[in-house]
């Protein structure tokens, strides 16, 4: 048996390694020279140095991506704290924390909650009953805004915890995501123990902890790896794939014996087997991710704070992201999900983004030093309630024989992330 895997981020990644386990001749085919997909960097001459597409952080209960990470030897690579911490900082600069105990969240969270700092006594008592009402069961429909009003978290607990949580995890604003599919994450996290619920950052660039230690890994298993070789078109007769077409003219014939995996974002998988798509991932938006990366001279940074600060009421970005080991003047801005930002020039957005520095750090020299604005315009998938339920299943595509379907798009039950990719190539792949 053989297969065609075709793109080559984290879900086409984990699905090569499955198949090849199962003893397939496996092809990887990714339109890009690199592998990594929506999770990389490239070296940057004015910063000199290695700048990643944008922040990526993890949760300790990201089981599946951790799996790939061991796989190709680099889960060593990320900061790995034992339990929960984020920090806040208000307009004005006040700063904040929520800091869980290393604990099971169960008790942790209510401990951590308590104690949270910039919160009323009101607030932090309405913010350990929404942690608990997360562990009920949820209606499919409902927004995660309207979940949260249901269950009195307006105000404080939403401003300092629910709706940064839901730009971390669902890259959207609470009244436009389905509250299942947060909670989901949630749930995950909270029933894994404190390092479970623990937000892992990157120390690396991404490149060195993803795409070329995975490259190296995919061809030592003998996968055949083909970097810019993009599928630009498929034909598809009598029930099954036939023949798939690359940008250098070249095509590739499939036998009987031979297998497609798509490992493509929903809009490349649309754009490829039209018919086969279904009405989800054709109703399916993107929604994008600037970022901002600072470097200022040292006595105009703001202070390190840690690797990832949530900048409450912060528009248009929302969070301060650090690579550990990092100079204390290399920094970034992090939007999530602001269609408005994403389509901006970037001279506007270093404008927002200096201007926003100086409203959450009035200590930093905002006007000091360089910004480097890179924008990825469909960096996740928006999952409204509507949507999040009629996703396409990982796994075979029905009416094709010979295709199965992959991707963080998928319905994996966890919203677009590291380890929903790798989880939806375990469904169809594993
Ligand atoms: C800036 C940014 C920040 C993010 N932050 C986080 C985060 O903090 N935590 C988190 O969990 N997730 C985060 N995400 C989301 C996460 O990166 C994705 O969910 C995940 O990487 C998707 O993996 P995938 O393999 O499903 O798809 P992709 O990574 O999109 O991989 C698809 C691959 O297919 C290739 N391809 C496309 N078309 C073709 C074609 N026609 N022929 C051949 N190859 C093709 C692409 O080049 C790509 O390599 C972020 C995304 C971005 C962009």
């Amino acid at each position: 048996m053989s297969a065609y895997v075709l793109g080559g981020g984290v879900a086409g990644i984990a699905a090569a390694f499955a198949l090849r386990a199962r003893g397939h001749e496996v092809t990887l085919l990714e339109a890009r020279g690199w592998l990594g997909g929506r999770a990389f960097s490239r070296p940057d001459a004015r910063l000199a140095g290695d700048l990643d597409n944008g922040p990526h952080v993890l949760l300790g209960c990201y089981s599946e991506f951790r799996t790939l990470l061991r796989r190709i030897g680099t889960e060593d690579g990320f900061a790995r704290p034992e339990a929960l911490r984020v920090r806040f900082r208000d307009p004005g600069g006040r700063a904040g924390e929520l800091r869980l105990p290393a604990l099971h969240p169960v008790l942790g969270f209510p401990l951590g909650a308590l104690r949270c700092r910039p919160l009323t006594l009101g607030g932090r008592l309405r913010l350990v009953c929404g942690g608990l009402a997360a562990l009920l069961p949820v209606r499919a429909t409902q927004p995660l805004a309207a979940w949260l009003r249901r269950h009195h978290q307006d105000g404080d607990p939403s401003r300092y915890f629910w709706t940064p949580l839901c730009r971390a995890v669902m890259n959207a604003d609470p009244a436009e995501v389905s509250a299942k599919l947060f909670l989901a994450t949630l749930r995950r996290a909270l029933g894994s123990g404190a390092r479970g619920m623990a937000i892992w950052t990157a120390a690396r660039p991404w490149q060195e902890l993803l795409g070329a230690p995975a490259e190296r890994a995919l061809r030592a298993a003998g996968v055949s790896v083909r970097g810019h070789a993009r599928v630009v078109s498929a034909t598809c007769a009598e029930g099954r794939v036939q023949t798939l077409h690359l940008g250098d003219g070249e095509t590739l014939a499939l036998g009987r014996d031979q297998t497609v995996v798509s490992a493509l974002p929903w809009h490349g998988f649309a754009r490829l087997f039209p018919g086969a798509c279904g009405p989800a991932a054709a109703r399916l938006e993107g929604a994008p991710i600037v970022t901002a990366h600072f470097t200022l001279p040292a006595t105009a940074a703001p202070r390190d704070e840690g690797p990832i600060v949530a900048l409450v009421d912060g528009a248009p970005f929302h969070f301060l992201c650090r690579r550990p080991g990092d100079a204390a003047e290399r920094f970034a801005l992090l939007s999530g999900g602001d269609p408005g930002l994403g389509a901006a020039p970037a001279p506007e957005i270093e404008a927002a983004a200096r201007a926003q520095l100086r409203r959450h750090y009035p200590e930093a020299d905002a006007a000091a030093g360089v910004v480097r604005v890179v924008r990825e315009a469909r960096a996740t998938a928006k999952f409204t309630p509507e949507v999040a339920e009629a996703r396409v299943a990982p796994g075979p595509v029905p009416g094709l024989a010979n295709l199965l379907v992959c991707g963080d798009w998928t319905a994996t039950g966890l919203p677009s992330t590291l380890e929903g990719a790798a989880l939806s190539a375990r469904m169809a792949c594993g």
